[in-house]
């Protein structure tokens, strides 16, 4: 009976023996006791080395009562489980020392099971909370969080992190620290694999912390949005290196300037009389972002802005040709803002910046000026063109750690995101 439990609880240490097993209140908790014992003989005293029967079959080394530890096994059935194991001790008459021993369920001076620690280790791998995880296990809060820290030596050094021949570089908002509320992040551009993340996104930081690396060298391509000022990184670390514009991040920046240019538009033509035209504007907002490649000229239908029979029949495009002819600004931009999109997607940069340079001089001035100074990117645009490699790895990223965010109400130390993401990413192996 007593060797079903020890089987059942998968433990195949010969010198344990289970003894009894009941339910008792510990801790205001109902709690499955298992009572064991952990005894042999030795042959030897592990302090002097002497053996266990001397000279004259004089016993050297005896029996010295029992040591009891109590062990956090994982819950049985619902049920918080512990093992109250005694371990023997003895003491050597020839050296006059003590020892007890030892058992390979636990770590020593541990009382978590060493498979729960397995356990605990393996859900740091998901995206729950560590309140979670101590619940599930049975153990506080404050155990797994040290068991987390404990992993931070697996964690490379500054330079032991190899840098690959595409880095992906971005941030994500953590409020981690008050003197910087943006943790870098930075990863393989071909295979997506997590590189690194880092403190602090200042620039400083980042070149002062890239020098050390062996390989900078390595880096030909650095892809970033237009937001940071990451690009400095090249002139000062990854010499090698070229930029690259995140093209979704190029077709973003073309969309928030033409729906800003909308909106002025807008209210525009509402304080100058033109209220219905103003309001079919605003409500079809969508369609003016779709691609122009994608709008149906064949199929006639009814439209909510445009109902039968006040109005005929219209294919989408006659749509929104009728909501482009209320404005010839508006129809202007939106010529402009289609064929720079189109010229992206086509990967054409020559015609981007044909488009560009040649914008007509009736535009509206400030959406002008946003399409302006897309040419100080002028290098790194053509080459998002030019190479396959974009961001859209790392925003993938990203999103998995808003989800570990959310799911642990936010971030406290940087050091446990830290391990917590790397574990997330596999870049911590537990064997
Ligand atoms: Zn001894």
């Amino acid at each position: 009976m007593t060797n079903d439990i020890k089987d059942l609880l998968r433990i195949t240490e010969k010198d344990l023996t289970i003894l009894s097993s009941h339910q008792e209140m510990i801790n205001h908790t109902n709690t499955m006791v298992i009572e064991a014992r952990l005894t042999n003989s030795p042959d030897r005293c592990l302090n002097c080395g002497c053996s266990a029967i001397g000279e004259e079959k004089k016993r050297n080394i005896v029996k010295n009562g029992f040591k009891k530890s109590v062990l956090r096994f994982e819950p049985y059935q619902f049920l918080p489980t512990v093992m109250r194991l005694a371990k023997q001790r003895f003491a050597c008459r020839s050296c006059k020392s003590f020892w007890t021993l030892q058992t390979q369920l636990v770590d020593e001076f541990c009382f978590i099971a060493t498979h729960v620690k397995l356990k605990i280790l393996s859900l740091l791998k998901e995206k729950i909370s560590a309140t979670l995880i101590a619940k599930l296990c049975s153990v506080s809060v404050n155990t797994v969080l040290r068991l987390l820290r404990s992993l931070e030596d697996y964690i490379p050094g500054d330079e032991g992190i190899a840098l690959p021949k595409v880095l992906m570089v971005d941030e994500f908002k953590s409020h981690l620290s008050v003197e910087d509320k943006m943790t870098f992040i930075c990863a393989d551009g071909e295979s997506g694999k997590l590189v690194d993340i880092l403190p602090s996104k200042k620039l400083d930081y980042l070149v002062d912390h890239f020098k050390k690396s062996p390989d900078c060298e390595r880096v030909r391509f650095i892809v970033t949005d237009m937001n940071a000022a990451y690009f400095q990184l090249i002139p000062k670390v990854f010499k090698n290196a070229e930029l690259i514009i995140d093209r979704f991040h190029i077709i973003k920046r073309l969309n928030d300037a033409f729906n800003e240019f909308r909106v002025r538009e807008f209210k525009h033509l509402m304080t100058n009389g033109n209220k219905s035209a103003a309001r079919k504007i605003k409500s079809n907002w969508r369609r003016f972002l779709k691609n122009s490649q994608n709008i149906d000229i064949s199929t006639y239908k009814s439209w909510r802005s445009f109902p039968t029979p006040r109005f005929p029949l219209l294919t989408e495009q006659m749509m929104l040709d009728r909501l482009l002819s209320y404005s010839s600004a508006l129809r202007l931009a939106y010529d402009c803002f289609h064929s720079l999109t189109d010229a992206i997607r086509r990967k054409d940069d020559t015609e981007f910046f044909d488009i560009l340079q040649n914008l007509p001089l009736e535009l509206d001035e400030d959406f002008r000026h946003i399409l302006v100074h897309l040419m100080t990117y002028e290098t790194g645009i053509r080459n998002a063109m030019k190479y396959p490699y974009s961001n859209g790895k790392i925003e993938a990223k990203n999103t998995h750690i808003k989800t570990l965010k959310r799911n642990l109400y936010g971030f406290k130390s940087y050091t446990n995101t830290k391990i917590r993401i790397f574990l997330l990413n596999g870049l911590i192996e537990i064997k």
